[in-house]
């Protein structure tokens, strides 16, 4: 037998990893290799215990061909390498209560305090968020057991911190043992720069490496262009995950698209990316109803339907509209309404993106509360029923369409003059005209419904 003629050889696994020792850096050595245990070897084949599934996709991937010249392969070619997976060292729910445990060192002071709104309770699901949700409570229950790492990502104001921090409140909660940390990319990179500084970069990477049991990390994006930082990142990245810790990022953009090395890319891609779109209609008013709740602001439920169909892209926006609303009603004593609504929310509405109104849009709107043609509105017929309807149709242009006087003659085929005499004919009208001020709110309010 090859290997007890020479006894005093090391092991073809010890070979490799002598070889690799000197080819890769330090920090990958310790985070890759040194976790593997050699298990069984004899001339058929080789057992490896790797820590979880990552190790061994590491390996076979970066490499299959030097591992090749070390260890057997099988009559195609192909490596006779078997991996098993180590059990999980404790389970979690055995683990010591947390008053037991030690103190934690000082290695990282820009911890972000968990937003205590923000929690898997005050979540609202719809269609968009479902499936983000359901990964979340997943991980939540059961940290780095289920996907790892879960990447959320989506547009601004979706909930994404939102989620992230529910994750912690729920590990804190229900895992008392387990040390969340959660921080911000750009916290990470300022508490890297600032060990640097001080030269204490050990004491952080000693406090990843042993203190942090879950790590959510917040908006990821901002570690682009950061390439010196991307490294460390990396690094403490692949600690944790090869320590069964569970981590937890988001991001703006999905993973290929940000503009990070092949390395970084393809560890967010390891685990789960789960992506949260904008909540439906019905969502965005259960989302809006249940914030105003929480101010103690009750809203009818046409209301909450008309203000969450003028703010479609963002739940921040959302939440903003009720914010604004509970103040102004608060002051004022007043009742909401869709009048009240409509001009206290006057510039949140218009501002909303996907508002893009066209002059035809609002001519068929005009044309449908007034019960006249859209060729008399666009024609110079000059009767009462027919002129007063008209010089709505331009004022609401004016006022929602972000374009030029000039332009806006044009599409009614007038004098930018008519357009502005009509304009303070109508804003004079319905300071008295009550009848007029309901009609235009009526059209307004349609007008998204008419398609061009
Ligand atoms: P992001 O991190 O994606 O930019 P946030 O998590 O900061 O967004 O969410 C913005 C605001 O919208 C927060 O106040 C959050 O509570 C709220 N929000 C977003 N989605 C929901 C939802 N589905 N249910 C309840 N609140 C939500
Ligand atoms: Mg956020």
């Amino acid at each position: 037998m090859e290997i007890e003629s020479q006894p005093t050889t090391q092991s073809p696994w010890m070979q490799f990893l002598r070889f690799v020792r000197e080819r890769c850096s330090e920090t990958a050595y310790e985070n890759w290799f040194a976790p593997i245990r050699e298990v069984e070897f004899d001339h058929t084949g080789i057992t490896l215990e790797v820590p979880n599934v990552f190790v061994k996709e590491y390996l076979l991937t970066n490499y299959a061909s030097d591992l090749k010249s070390f260890l057997p392969t099988k009559s195609d070619g192909s490596l006779a390498i078997e991996f098993s997976i180590a059990p999980q060292k404790r389970s979690w729910n055995q683990q010591k209560p947390a008053q037991d445990e030690p103190k934690r060192d000082e290695g990282n002071n820009k911890e972000v305090r968990l937003n205590s709104n923000y929690r898997f309770s005050t979540f609202i699901e719809g269609a968009s968020n479902q499936f983000v949700k359901s990964a979340a409570v997943g991980v939540a229950s059961r940290p780095g057991q289920s996907y790892n790492p879960l990447f959320i990502h989506g547009g601004v104001g979706l909930g994404k911190t939102h989620i992230l921090h529910s994750i912690g409140h729920h590990v804190q909660e229900n895992h008392r043992s387990l040390r969340v940390q959660c921080i911000t990319t750009e916290a990470f990179i300022n508490d890297l720069v600032e060990h640097l500084r001080n030269k204490s970069i050990e004491k952080m990477k000693r406090f990843y490496r042993s203190q942090v049991d879950v790590l959510l990390v917040d908006d990821i994006q901002f570690l682009q262009n950061r390439l010196n930082f991307e490294e460390e990142f990396c690094n403490t990245f692949e600690t944790l995950i090869n320590q069964n810790k569970q981590i937890v990022v988001t991001s703006d953009k999905p993973p290929a698209q940000l503009k990070l090395s092949e390395r970084m890319i393809a560890r967010m891609e390891w685990g789960l990316v789960a992506h949260m779109g904008m909540p439906d209609l019905e969502t965005r008013v259960a989302i809006l109803m249940n914030k105003a709740e929480m101010k103690g602001l009750k809203i009818p439920s046409q209301v909450a339907f008309f203000i969450a169909e003028h703010i479609q892209n963002n739940v921040r926006q959302l939440e903003g509209a009720v914010n604004r609303l509970s103040a102004h009603c608060r002051l004022l004593e007043l009742n909401i309404t869709e009048e009240l609504v409509e001009e206290t929310l006057k510039e949140m509405l218009q501002k909303c993106p996907s508002e893009r109104i066209s002059v035809e849009q609002i001519l068929k709107s005009v044309a449908t509360v007034f019960q006249v043609r859209i060729s008399d509105l666009r024609g110079n017929v000059r009767t009462k029923n027919v002129a007063l309807p008209r010089q709505v149709a331009m004022y609401l242009a004016k006022e929602m369409i972000n374009e030029s006087l000039i332009m806006l003659a044009g599409h009614f085929g007038k004098t930018h003059s008519t357009i502005l005499h009509a304009c303070k004919n109508i804003e004079k009208k319905v300071q008295t005209d009550e009848m007029l001020r309901r009609q235009i709110g009526i059209i307004r309010r349609n007008i998204g419904s008419y398609t061009i």
